[in-house]
């Protein structure tokens, strides 16, 4: 039992002679800490300046939730909980020596009676976390396929030197117990557990021993500090949290436009326009901050379309590939311009480069908030305005565009046709600002699914009385096409001249129903200086739902549906509950979700220009998708996509024994079951 008028404290250098070494340790373990610091702040200031999101649009709030709480790690396996304990077991620790050293250097008291036993407790469970935290981390790290061995294997490393600074610390710990007995050890149960593993040490033995393991805790500590900034395993715990909080609440930043009046200067002198991230010396500041805070997890590979199908690209090698580039390129002295990105490093080569669908499956998985899409898109960008190379179905696709305005390739008859078929007004009959533009985007010569789903949409809002009409003019597509195969200055001149007939026609509102117009018009027209505001399709019904305007009678038979999220819908724009909140309303259908849905939805792979371009070598994400959309044993499956759909009618036609599944539109679903007959 404790002497009630015995002092709980304990000598805070006992048995340690020369403190003076330790300290001058600590001194140039900072020194190498804060040089390793500099080096990289200085890497990330000799980028190209990049926009900053105002105070307001900072993510800062959900940043410290999210570090606190780890929450972006939810529906993971076990990692949020380990990284959750070797986080607040290295703080912790962190925190306690800083004030180890504080109470050494004459303030006493720190280190006496009550704060005593608070420190020591916090150390000992903190340790002991550190510790658990590890084991399961080491457990777990198991699980890698053998592609992932490399980064396991460094990953294992940096578990295990920490694994060996706890366990120091506790020996040091346990033999202080064990040699000079300590009233207070209640405290640190884990210090006196540890404590019993010692045999009798005869003599000077036991402080002998109690030194080397001193000294060897010490030496590991400070080496593992100041090798903080160099490794990327540690350092993303400076950097991660500023480029998070980099990343805008919503919604999520498109990429960048190109200056459109630099664009449009006749002869600019060479290097005076950014085109895209063609050379090391174009990323930006904010991109080199992302190389940075990258620490090289993986996650970010595990829903990636292109990696899972066993393409070339791989998102986190390219990061850590495009990252030695830039700092290759810097040590080197090499002037910019010398050696393209896009074929100087063994990740980024044209077939990755050209493998991405712009899913942001990558970003959405990944923990330090790094935005892979806007560097690729700027990457093509680079290539396809540079130097005029792209795969030569794209190159076709753009042609198409800039000849017709519609990347088939296809005449305006087919579009002009259907609106005058269904009786459509080309001007507003109410008042303009009222009266919804709606918004057809480009027909494909023989499709017969958009004309449909477009049909469906009539019918729906004549049901409803909703005023709306489609012009004659634009007939031209979005310029999305242009705008992910590279061809900025394409998209912008199309961009320009939708926004222009958008505004002359009087719209307030504009009416979408395709995921990647959608996109654009909302998020990159007002970029170009549009005004009109962009209403989803989903979000409408859902609304006229809400008001109990829109009732259905539903299905005679029930309707096992499974939904598929776009990615331009449900991770780019967020909108996943209404497209399914309006199926669910419908009576007869029995809504399912596939394993992987919402913004963790697996893409089907038409996006990044592969609607236009087949690069798929053997396996194609469409069929990855459509086995695991079987596997819930659905009779429909509802998408909101026309290049999903044609993604899983094909994916579905070359199954060798196709089983009876409808893929329709969800906007079909709502047409059958409200006006009542087939769309
Ligand atoms: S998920 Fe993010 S942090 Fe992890 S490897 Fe990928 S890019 Fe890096
Ligand atoms: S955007 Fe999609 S395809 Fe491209 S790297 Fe990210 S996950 Fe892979």
């Amino acid at each position: 039992m404790p002497d009630m008028f015995d002092t709980p404290t304990r000598e805070i250098f006992w048995q340690v002679s020369h403190q003076w070494v330790f300290y001058s340790l600590a001194f140039v373990t900072s020194v190498v800490f804060l040089w390793g610091l500099l080096k990289s702040v200085r890497f990330i200031r000799r980028g190209t300046a990049s926009s900053v999101p105002s105070i307001k649009k900072l993510g800062i709030g959900p940043t410290i939730k999210d570090i606190l709480s780890h929450r972006s790690l939810v529906g993971e396996d076990t990692s949020r909980y380990w990284h959750l304990l070797l986080f607040y077991g290295f703080v912790l620790l962190f925190l306690v020596t800083c004030y180890l050293m504080l109470a050494h250097y004459g303030c006493e008291d720190l280190f006496t009676g009550a704060p005593y036993l608070f420190i020591t407790l916090v150390a000992d469970l903190a340790g002991a976390g550190l510790m658990l935290g590890v084991l399961v981390a080491l457990i777990m790290s198991r699980q890698g396929t053998s592609s992932e061995r490399e980064r396991i294997r460094a990953k294992r490393g940096m578990l295990l030197l920490l694994g060996v600074v706890c366990l120091t610390g506790f020996f040091v710990e346990g033999l202080r117990i064990h040699i000079k007995g300590d009233t207070w050890q209640a405290w640190s149960p884990v210090g006196a557990a540890a404590s019993r593993l010692f045999p009798s040490l005869p003599g000077s033995d036991g402080p002998r021993l109690f030194k080397v393991f001193w000294w060897l805790h010490a030496l590991l500590a400070l080496g593992l500090l100041a090798w903080i900034p160099r490794s990327p395993r540690l350092r993303h715990m400076l950097f991660l949290p500023f480029n998070r909080a980099m990343v805008p609440v919503e919604p999520r930043s498109p990429t960048p436009l190109v200056d459109p009046h630099s664009l449009r200067r006749s002869n600019p002198p060479p290097g005076s326009v950014r085109l895209g991230l063609e050379t090391a010396s174009d990323a930006t500041h904010r991109q080199r901050l992302g190389l940075l805070a990258c620490m090289e997890c993986g996650r970010c590979e595990r829903l990636c379309p292109a990696f899972q199908t066993g393409q070339s690209l791989t998102p986190r090698q390219y990061l850590r590939d495009l990252r030695e580039y830039v700092g290759q390129c810097e040590q080197q002295g090499r002037p910019p311009g010398v050696e393209p990105v896009a074929s100087a490093t063994q990740a980024i080569t044209p077939s990755s480069l050209w493998a991405c669908r712009l899913c942001r499956a990558c970003e959405e998985l990944c923990p330090a908030g790094i935005e892979h899409v806007p560097q690729l898109v700027e990457i093509r960008r680079a290539e396809v305005l540079g130097h005029g190379r792209l795969p030569d179905e794209g190159a076709g696709a753009l042609r198409n565009l800039a000849r017709t305005g519609n990347p088939y390739g296809a005449s305006p008859v087919e579009r002009t046709s259907w609106i005058q078929d269904q009786r459509i007004p080309d001007h507003p009959s109410h008042d303009s600002g009222k009266a919804l533009f709606l918004w057809t985007g480009c027909f494909q010569p023989g499709d017969e699914q958009k004309p449909r789903v477009l049909s469906c949409l009539v019918a729906l809002l004549r049901e409803f009385e909703v005023p709306f009409f489609i012009p004659q003019e634009p007939t031209s597509c979005c310029g999305d096409p242009a705008r992910i195969l590279g061809e900025e200055d394409l998209f912008q001149t199309i961009a320009g001249e939708q926004i222009q007939s958008i505004e002359a026609s009087g719209a307030e509102r504009v009416l979408v129903h395709c995921p990647h117009c959608y996109t654009v018009l909302k998020d990159v027209y007002p970029l170009l200086g549009a005004r009109f505001s962009v209403i989803h399709t989903s979000e409408f019904f859902q609304g006229l739902i809400r008001e109990k305007k829109l009732q259905s009678k539903g299905f005679p038979h029930t309707k096992s549906v499974v939904y598929h999220d776009p990615c331009f819908l449900g991770r780019y724009q967020e909108i996943v509950a209404p497209p399914r909140g309006i199926l669910a309303s419908l009576p007869g259908i029995e809504l399912r979700d596939p394993p992987r849905s919402g913004k963790q939805a697996y893409c089907c792979g038409a996006g990044g220009g592969h609607f236009f371009m087949d690069l798929d070598l053997e396996e194609r994400p469409s069929s990855q998708r459509l086995e695991e959309i079987l596997s819930r044993e659905p009779d429909t499956l509802a998408v909101s996509c026309g290049f999903c759909f044609s993604m899983f009618d094909d994916a579905l036609r070359r199954l060798p024994d196709p089983p009876s599944l409808r893929v329709a539109d969800w906007l079909e679903l709502l047409m059958e079951a409200t006006v009542g007959q087939k769309g």
